[in-house]
């Protein structure tokens, strides 16, 4: 059973050999007897998801989940076969999303957030772990309900061409909004643009003076920040942002890495400009799961949303494909590819 351990607790950026990837021989593809609620599965797809570097801190800021353990597989969002199951809700041959380790087949005690997949067979199984899964949701809740959109709105999202990110965009002008997006390179300037819709799109990485690149794209201000990246674009978005505007605080990417957070000066603005900044975390709200996929299947299938995955095959490649969100080498959602099969 290939796994992905993590060696130690991280400091700093973290690196593909923060993780080392072993096979443990003594995997035992049999359910324990007398034991009640358990699933064996095999792995397929996993979902690389910032969120993990937070993990390998020996101690998690905000404490909803907890940290990663040293010598022992990492975990996270995928999609899997149900190989055997004493769980009453699935069975054998079922396909599952939710939290599994990165290994090739997993013993899943904490079945809290595993969902049945009812496959439908014209889009990919690997969708699950993105647009179909927890990321899709947290594009539909966070610009939806926390955002509260109204038409002809300015909206600004970061990390735009990622996997929330290119959601929420599309989300934004299938509302009838004007939506920029930034990101960091030209190849994804031209995604944004040419595939996922946006209005305009801006390079972060080539900007000298935010505050002028701001005003060039939202002469007017900005009514909704669709907030992924956090620090210094966080700061300066603040003084663009019109009376009584919506930042919905999805993550802050640039921050997870950093041992001193970068400080924030701009957010008495909050009060003149009566903004609402609201955070929130998408496992509050799985109550909404069906009702989103009912709205964005038929999307997908009629060519009206598109979603762009970055694939990489094998476990090997697996610490590579996480430490690189980090720097922006994904285009699209990372996916890691256990097995199609
Ligand atoms: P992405 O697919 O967008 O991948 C991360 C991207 O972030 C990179 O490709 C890179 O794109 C960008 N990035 C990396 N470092 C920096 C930096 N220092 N400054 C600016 N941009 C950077 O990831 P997701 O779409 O999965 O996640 C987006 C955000 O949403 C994250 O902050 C994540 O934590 C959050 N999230 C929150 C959830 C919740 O429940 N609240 C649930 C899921 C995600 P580029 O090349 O454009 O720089």
């Amino acid at each position: 059973n290939k796994q992905v351990i993590l060696k130690n607790y991280v400091n700093g950026y973290m690196k593909p050999s923060d993780m080392v990837v072993t096979s443990d021989s003594t995997i035992c593809l049999e359910l324990p007897k007398n034991n009640d609620g358990l699933i064996l599965s095999k792995n397929l797809y996993l979902s690389c998801d910032p969120y993990m570097r937070n993990r390998m801190n020996e101690v998690v800021v905000g404490s909803y989940m907890t940290s990663f353990t040293p010598g022992l597989p990492i975990s996270g969002y995928g999609v899997a076969k149900v190989l055997d199951s004493s769980h009453p809700n699935f069975k054998k041959g079922d396909l599952i999303q939710g939290f599994v380790n990165w290994e090739e087949y997993s013993l899943i005690t904490d079945t809290q957030y595993l969902v049945k997949i009812e496959h439908v067979d014209d889009v990919p199984l690997s969708y699950y772990t993105g647009i179909l899964g927890m990321i899709g949701l947290t594009a539909y809740v966070g610009f939806y309900d926390i955002c509260s959109p109204k038409k002809g709105d300015f909206v600004f999202v970061s990390a735009a061409s990622g996997a929330v990110g290119q959601l929420v965009g599309q989300f934004a002008k299938l509302f009838g909004c004007y939506v920029v997006g930034s990101v960091g390179s030209k190849e994804k300037v031209n995604l944004l643009k040419n595939k996922f819709g946006y209005d305009e799109a801006f390079n972060y990485k080539e900007e000298q003076d935010l505050n002028a690149t701001l005003k060039r794209y939202f002469p007017n201000g900005i009514d909704i920040y669709f907030e992924n990246v956090g620090g210094k674009m966080l700061d300066e978005v603040l003084s663009h942002m019109r009376i009584h505007g919506r930042i919905a605080v999805c993550g802050m990417i640039s921050q997870y890495n950093l041992d001193r957070l970068e400080g924030i000066y701009n957010l008495h603005l909050l009060i003149f400009k009566r903004i609402r900044m609201q955070g929130f975390l998408t496992l509050d709200h799985y109550h909404l799961y069906s009702k989103f996929l009912d709205m964005i299947l038929p999307l997908i299938q009629e060519g009206k949303i598109v979603y762009i995955e970055d694939m990489v095959e094998g476990l090997e490649n697996a610490p590579t494909a996480l430490a690189g969100l980090y720097t922006g080498k994904n285009v699209g959602k990372q996916v890691v590819v256990i097995t199609h099969e």
